[in-house]
């Protein structure tokens, strides 16, 4: 089942409607054919619909947060998938959160053509995110070395009020806090401008012209012709370095990964030997070891945490050489619906999936701090064994549901 949300827009190029899911990217329209690519500068902003009547309408914002929580505890890392809104102001008056209200009800982009007073959140994004850990950490017994949310949605939605002699719920016309005091409006938080234009891009090869590829929701565009990638920058589609991490033909669908390079400090960590140190491996590391660069490995698509701890400690632990081969390949390609920033805020916990939590490395995992430094993407090719997709030459399997499960993450 579908979890997210909906929202209502037009077509970019005949004004058609079209329903997009919160995680589509690629819209194609029914009418004009035309397909249009959306892009963003931060975050996506959506207003719920409103009954005002002629009335003004104040929007009060909520960050949805969609995603996993992780804890590196005493015993591990530990992992919760959280999908919840909260205030974007701590306002006593206002709700606390949505509630359910946006999976209930159809969205539409908050631009410059909305009508209404937008209040100002408190955080900007990344800091809100902060606050937000924070929170979930205070609300945890369990003492934590390191936490992590690693978002897969985080937007923000308006909701409407009106505010005369009480704070009216705009969504139900509904009375929310009778008899507020005279100077309740004169108080609000600082407004803001929605300065939010929603651009669309055309899905052309920036290179050759061709149309690329892409299911609705990916984050990566593939053009066949050319064999390039391209994500969407914050005005126009970037190109993007991948590879084939080798090429098979009897492969049912590659799987798109994250292969990255990651300045670590606080750990002597850039070398292969340098893993198989900090994971206390019984062998010792061959001398060629100390020579080859290390690199963290993620998924590049949603899947439960689990099989995503899973997935990317097995590939960085046998850190493969990827092919030359940057050919986009024949067969299907799994959507990537996991973005650069998710993944490389993932690495220290990797890492500490990695570390015996019984080590005394592991006990400094807090003080390490990780930075990305360069990234690619490899697209590694799986074959279907009956509910399995597998690698063998990794000794990598996951289950074809797993897969589809996050694709509605
Ligand atoms: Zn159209
Ligand atoms: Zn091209």
């Amino acid at each position: 089942m579908y979890a997210g949300f909906y929202i209502d827009h037009q077509c970019p190029q005949c004004g058609a409607p079209v329903t997009l899911a919160e995680t589509d990217r690629l819209i194609s329209c029914e009418f004009c054919r035309v397909r249009s690519y959306l892009v963003t500068r931060d975050v996506f902003r959506y207003v719920l619909p409103h009954k005002t009547n002629g009335r003004d309408l104040f929007y009060f914002p909520y960050w949805r947060f969609k995603g996993t929580f992780y804890t590196c505890g005493a015993g591990g890392v530990t992992h919760r998938v959280v999908d919840t809104s909260a205030q974007g102001l701590g306002h006593p008056v206002f709700p606390t959160s949505l509630g359910l209200r946006a999976q209930a009800m159809r969205l539409r982009f908050a631009t410059p053509d909305t009508a209404g007073i937008f209040l100002q959140p408190e955080h900007a994004p990344a800091a809100a995110t902060d606050a937000f850990v924070t929170r979930l950490g205070n609300g945890s017994a369990e003492h934590a070395l390191h936490r992590e949310f690693i978002g897969e949605m985080l937007s923000l939605i308006y909701s409407p009020f009106c505010v005369d002699q009480h704070l009216v719920d705009a969504v139900l016309d509904r009375v929310r806090v009778p008899d507020l005091p005279e100077d309740f409006v004169d108080n609000l938080p600082a407004r803001e401008e929605p300065h939010w234009p929603i651009r669309f891009v055309p899905t052309l090869c920036p290179h050759c012209g061709r149309d690329l590829q892409g299911k609705r929701d990916s984050l990566v565009l593939f053009c066949n012709n050319c064999h390039s990638a391209w994500r969407a920058g914050p005005q126009e589609l970037m190109q993007l370095d991948f590879h084939n991490l080798f090429v098979d033909p009897d492969a049912s669908i590659y799987l798109p990964f994250w292969r990255m390079t990651i300045d670590v400090s606080g750990l002597q960590l850039s070398s292969y030997a340098d893993l198989t140190r900090v994971m206390n491996l019984p062998a010792v590391p061959r001398a060629d070891w100390e020579a080859r660069a290390l690199h963290f490995w993620t998924p590049a698509f949603k899947v439960r945490p689990g099989a995503f701890l899973r997935l990317a400690r097995r590939v960085t632990v046998a850190q493969p050489e990827p092919s030359d081969s940057r050919e986009v390949p024949e067969q299907s390609i799994h959507p990537v619906t996991l973005p650069i920033r998710e993944a490389s805020e993932s690495v220290k916990i990797v890492l500490s999936d990695l570390i015996d939590p019984a080590s005394p490395v592991y006990l400094q995992i807090g003080a390490i701090g990780t930075r990305l430094s360069q990234v690619e993407l490899v697209l590694i090719p799986f074959r279907q064994k009956g509910h399995e997709l597998g690698q063998p030459a990794l000794n990598l399997a996951i289950n074809r549901n797993a897969i589809r499960f996050g694709r509605q993450l």
